[in-house]
């Protein structure tokens, strides 16, 4: 928890004390704030399996996403305030409804927290994988310090360009910080790994969405992946981008992708050879799906 008197859990490395109220970029204190929890069925195939992934969406994210369909907590701030014990209630509570792993969105600011959290868990034998669910917009040094609560990696790689990155996110560094944070994610975890019933239990999945007008920029990560990483990791091609919040009001964000777009980026990922992996219909992703509980969110295999 020390980490917490001068915060550098993220790229933005604010160096803000937590502990005595001080407050950074993303405006996290130091109780544990989270929106929702729950069994959720709209991840990827492996990772909802049959009885949901135990998701955790923890409020107050990094980035501020101007088209972000969770503004309400991850920039909103809305949620409820938790003590390290209530925060253990919850996780064994997904263990209880038998998911398939405990699926941490947006952990970054909380990641001590989480650490003493689940101590109890695992000292009595308790543990589900732990899916780190992220933007991508992660510090290499603060990976390698919580590399015991990422077992599979479900990471973003949003954009390839620093000016895109700074009118999406706010972020001009995140490209290095995301890429980065992959090769480590690929050296440290590998290629997917999936139990006798198909469960994600170990690895790498990357998340690329095609935004509007800007689906270069996914071909150009497609290709990095390919030849940072190789064809065995495991690619989560989404088409669901709808223009909510500020987007709704700017003129080249204010749009859904169209197929004629996203065919291109698919016929790629063909053309490149990835082995494992979704790509998202057009016609069926939609950003409702990703938050639905019975929804599978119009994922087909890559091959
Ligand atoms: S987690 Fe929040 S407070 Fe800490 S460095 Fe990042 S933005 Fe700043």
């Amino acid at each position: 928890m020390r980490t917490l008197h001068a915060c550098t859990l993220c790229p933005r490395q604010c160096a803000v004390d937590r502990i005595n109220g001080q407050l950074g970029y993303c405006k996290s204190g130091f109780q544990t704030r989270m929106f929702r929890w729950g069994p959720h069925f709209g991840e990827e195939p492996p990772i909802s399996g049959s009885n949901g992934s135990g998701t955790l969406f923890f409020s107050h994210c990094t980035l501020k996403c101007i088209y972000c369909q969770n503004s309400k907590w991850s920039n909103g701030g809305q949620g409820e305030d938790l003590s390290i014990e209530s925060l253990t209630d919850r996780f064994r509570f997904l263990v209880e409804k038998k998911c398939h792993n405990w699926n941490l969105v947006s952990p970054t600011p909380w990641l001590p927290q989480i650490e003493k959290a689940v101590m109890p868990l695992l000292e009595d034998g308790i543990r589900l994988p732990f899916v780190y669910n992220t933007s991508g917009y992660e510090r290499i040094e603060t990976l390698s310090k919580y590399s015991h609560l990422i077992d599979i990696a479900l990471t973003d790689l949003r954009y390839a360009s620093p000016d895109t990155a700074t009118e999406g996110s706010d972020a001009r560094n995140y490209v290095d910080s995301a890429r980065a944070s992959i090769h480590w994610m690929w050296k440290t975890l590998g290629p997917l790994q999936c139990d006798g019933d198909g469960i994600a239990q170990r690895g790498l999945i990357v998340r690329l969405l095609a935004l509007p007008g800007r689906t270069q920029e996914v071909k150009e990560n497609l290709i990095w992946l390919r030849n940072v990483c190789g064809p065995e990791v495991a690619v989560s091609v989404m088409a669901q981008y709808n223009p909510v919040g500020t987007a709704k009001h700017l003129p080249t964000w204010n749009r859904k992708i169209t197929p004629e777009e996203f065919e291109p980026i698919a016929e790629l990922v063909a053309d490149l050879g990835f082995e494992n992996g979704w790509i998202q219909s057009c016609e069926n992703a939609t950003a409702e799906n990703m938050l639905g509980d019975d929804m599978t969110s119009g994922y087909g295999e890559v091959r």
